[in-house]
């Protein structure tokens, strides 16, 4: 009976992965792995059958209300720091089953740890190890995202004598069964996990955070054959292939290596020193945005963070609609790094129910801004930044960019010169073509709709 009942929910996975593949299925897929890990839930107490229902429903109980208290008052700019915070729970929690394990074995109807054989124990030991690493390097990721901690560079030995004292107490601890090579173990690869992350660029946040994501699911794969619990060694795998999947897209559309990512060169380290130079530039005001955005027949609306910062998707969809009605070609252009988080301009384009079919991708929608009228850029900048094309120094280097610089005109919207997220000064902010439009993306797309 359990058996099936973990096949159903594995299947139950699989869709939900299918269905979040896209912005219109995401509902739906959604849905799948609510039902999922329901049947998960259920058939796990099944199969252990003896166990203290009033604890269980407990931990449900406080677990949920915090989970459903976080999910209402997160806000979409802060989902990534809470993915990331999420994902070193799972860490935390694959050490501590492990740990649990290893001193407790007959609570999961085990023989002890002594007599367990060499591939249980090594299974075990990865897990922890694997989920050690996740716990640090998430909680760093954290810190990053929520904008309390830059980056630092480590010294690539120091990371190479922990990765070696790691692999070393793990051979120890898989010849003695020793505690301490265990413990030791597991601490060399806490300190790793945080001293990996800590001097990646902020540019390169989003395949880290996927990545992260992947080591999750291993952990969870790694326990799961020490339990010879199936659904959580196929639920693991699935996580662990498709956070790999997803940081090689990512690697991809940012033009990078994946140990490029997780390797950065000195010069990569954020510089602040290159932001903010002080040159003439055009500042316009709502009245003259709105003049020039009646009279194109094409414009491409370029959503960024600060999109999401300000909640500007409604005023844009408003405006959008104006300039429809008038005959005007209205297109959305999407970046597969904008904002901070896979799928963020999506969502939130999705939640003022801007229609799909004005959403393009940056490969469908690039070669269209050489023929269009005006590039409107609401709080976007890194994905926009030509220095990714040109300076070979700087961290976003090798990134493809929506080529808005190739727009009759550029309308900025952003509330300063100030540089985005990798730190990088914009040359189009100063372009002969480029008016800014300096104040809130809400209020400025507000005011332009108003005198329309
Ligand atoms: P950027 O961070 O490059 O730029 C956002 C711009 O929005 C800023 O320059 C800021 O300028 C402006 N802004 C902020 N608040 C407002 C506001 N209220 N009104 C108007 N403007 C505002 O964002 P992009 O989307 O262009 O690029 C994403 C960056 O984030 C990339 O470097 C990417 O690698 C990184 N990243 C992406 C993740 C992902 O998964 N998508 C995850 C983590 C990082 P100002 O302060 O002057 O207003």
């Amino acid at each position: 009976m359990a058996s099936i009942l973990y096949l159903t929910a594995a299947v139950c996975f699989i869709f939900a992965l299918k269905g979040l593949s896209s912005a219109e299925s995401a509902r739906h897929g959604n849905i799948c792995g609510i039902c999922g890990m329901t049947i998960a839930c259920v058939s796990a107490y099944l199969d252990i059958g003896n166990f203290d229902v009033c604890f269980v429903l407990s931990a449900v109980f406080i677990g949920g209300i915090i989970g459903i208290s976080i999910a209402q008052t997160v806000s979409m700019t802060n989902l990534p720091q809470m993915i990331a915070g999420f994902h070193s729970l799972v860490g935390l929690a694959a050490v501590l089953i492990a740990f649990s394990i290893y001193f407790a074995p007959d609570l999961f109807g085990m023989a002890s740890s002594t007599g367990m054989n060499t591939f249980s124990l090594l299974e075990m030991t990865l897990g922890s190890i694997i989920g050690a690493i996740t716990f640090s390097g998430s909680m760093v990721a954290f810190l990053k995202l929520h904008g309390s901690y830059k980056e630092h560079g480590v010294p690539l030995k120091l990371n190479i004598f922990f990765a070696s004292s790691m692999f070393c107490s793990l051979i120890y601890f898989m010849l003695t069964k020793n505690a301490v090579a265990f413990f030791l173990s597991t601490g060399c690869a806490f300190i790793l996990g945080a001293s990996m992350i800590m001097p990646i660029g902020g540019a390169d946040m989003p395949v880290v955070v996927s990545m992260l994501n992947s080591y999750s699911g291993w952990a969870a794969s790694g326990i799961g054959f020490t339990l010879h619990n199936d659904l959580l060694i196929i639920t693991g795998a699935l996580v662990g292939a498709s956070g790999a999947i997803l940081s090689y897209i990512m690697c991809k559309g940012m033009n990078r290596s994946l140990r490029d990512v997780i390797f950065p060169s000195e010069q990569e380290v954020f510089d602040e020193t290159k932001t903010s130079q002080s040159k003439p530039f055009k500042l316009g005001a709502p009245e003259d945005a709105a003049f020039i955005l009646k009279n194109a027949s094409s414009v491409i609306i370029v959503p960024g963070y600060g999109m999401a910062t300000s909640q500007a998707q409604h005023a844009l969809k408003e405006m959008g609609d104006i300039l429809k009605k008038e005959g005007i070609s209205v297109k959305y252009a999407i970046h597969p790094v904008a904002g901070r988080m896979p799928g963020h301009m999506n969502v939130l384009l999705a939640e003022a129910n801007v229609p799909y079919e004005d959403v393009f991708e940056l490969d469908e929608i690039n070669r269209d801004f050489s023929s269009c009228d005006v590039a409107y850029v609401v709080g976007a900048n890194d994905v926009t930044n030509p220095a990714a094309k040109k300076d070979a120094s700087c961290q976003i280097y090798g990134m493809p960019i929506l080529e808005v610089e190739k727009a009759k005109v550029i309308l900025f919207l952003k509330r300063s010169m100030g540089a985005g997220y990798a730190g990088v000064d914009n040359d189009l902010f100063y372009a002969s073509n480029t008016m800014m439009l300096l104040g809130d993306a809400k209020k400025t797309t507000e005011s332009i709709v108003k005198v329309m």
